[in-house]
């Protein structure tokens, strides 16, 4: 498979800008080759441009070489830039699962790119064939989310890489939530499926929603064209440094898990309680996808209380669903209670 001849003409052309840190990398007495403000150090420093300490702290967490991560400004970078490197506008098309995460979506309405959504099995399931027979030669990437949002589920793994080994584009599979079900990555499939893109975050069990940091684990080809595209200096230092301390902290983060699955079990069972909720689905994930009775008005009377949660009800296949995004017990409690009133 030649990576190259999939990428968008003006990307294979594409002279990349070269910056200052990228023309000497070295140790030197004195920097005056950037423009650089001497004082109010280190932030009058650009940052490194390939976080190469980052990724080496992530190459050992994951076990994957750093020349096989790229990091972004959260994951929702790397979408976009896949889909500019790949996709020529008002010409090639993305294929993706539906119901999904909306990004993929907007990404590409913002690029021109046409998206064709390939609904899953009434039980949130995936099917390889539909998901193949919707691509044609357009077709340059294929997204995949598992577990997928908002319905929480894993894929099957087996469909995906039946997907990953027939179709002759590239597969991006966002495992945001993987932490809560790390049984299931595709990390380590990488290897064997050079069209495999694995989309990864420090969002959510990592608790850095905040920083902006996501991850794209891939093949040196693709890494390099993701690499040639982004700004310069995509990551700032104060996000490059907060995740360098926070990944120190494996320990505390398995703990969060730990509790928030135990939270998410309690919850489930709860939810199944209450007379007005028809059904909890299964989640792999840090949140639960709930069908009821009158989801809309339930989810206005949780706004007028204080407690926000996401209303579904308009996506494909969730018709009456609230999303609700597992907390700590004490505001798990909280939208209990609130929904005990209802009774
Ligand atoms: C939350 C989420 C992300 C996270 O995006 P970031 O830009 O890394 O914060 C990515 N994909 C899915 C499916 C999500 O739900």
């Amino acid at each position: 498979m030649d990576i190259n001849q999939l990428l968008r003409k003006n990307i294979q052309s594409l002279k990349p800008y070269s910056s200052a840190r990228d023309e000497y990398t070295g140790e030197a007495m004195v920097f005056l080759d950037a423009n650089e403000n001497p004082f109010n150090e280190p932030y009058n420093r650009y940052p490194d441009p390939l976080q190469k300490e980052v990724k080496e702290k992530i190459s050992r967490l994951k076990n994957i070489a750093a020349e096989n991560i790229f990091l972004g400004n959260g994951s929702d970078e790397p979408i976009d830039l896949l889909i500019r490197a790949f996709c020529e506008p008002g010409e090639d098309n993305i294929v993706s699962i539906n119901p999904t995460y909306g990004m993929y979506q907007v990404a590409a309405d913002i690029s021109g790119v046409e998206v064709r959504k390939v609904s899953l099995t009434n039980d949130y399931e995936l099917n390889a064939n539909e998901l193949l027979g919707a691509s044609d030669t357009n077709t340059k990437l294929i997204f995949l989310c598992s577990p997928n949002n908002p319905t929480g589920n894993s894929l099957n793994k087996e469909a995906m890489l039946e997907i990953a080994a027939s179709f002759k584009g590239l597969v991006v599979v966002d495992e945001a939530y993987i932490d809560f079900a790390p049984g299931k990555t595709l990390l380590q499939d990488l290897g064997e499926y050079p069209n495999l893109v694995i989309l990864q975050t420090f969002s959510k069990a990592w608790g850095m929603a905040g920083i902006r940091l996501g991850m794209a684990f891939a093949s040196v080809e693709i890494i390099g064209i993701l690499n040639k595209i982004k700004y310069p200096y995509n990551l700032n230092i104060l996000t490059q440094q907060k995740a360098l301390e926070l990944l120190d902290k494996k320990v505390t983060v398995q703990k969060w898990v730990k509790l928030l699955i135990a939270e998410r079990e309690k919850m489930a069972q709860l939810l199944t309680d209450l007379p007005f909720v028809e059904k909890v689905y299964p989640s792999d994930a840090n949140f639960l996808l709930v069908n009821m009775h009158d989801a809309k008005g339930i989810y206005d009377y949780l706004v007028e209380e204080g407690i926000i949660v996401r209303d579904r009800s308009k996506v494909h296949l969730c018709d009456n669903t609230l999303r609700i995004t597992i907390g700590s017990s004490e505001e798990n409690e909280i939208l209990l209670n609130a929904l005990k009133e209802l009774i």
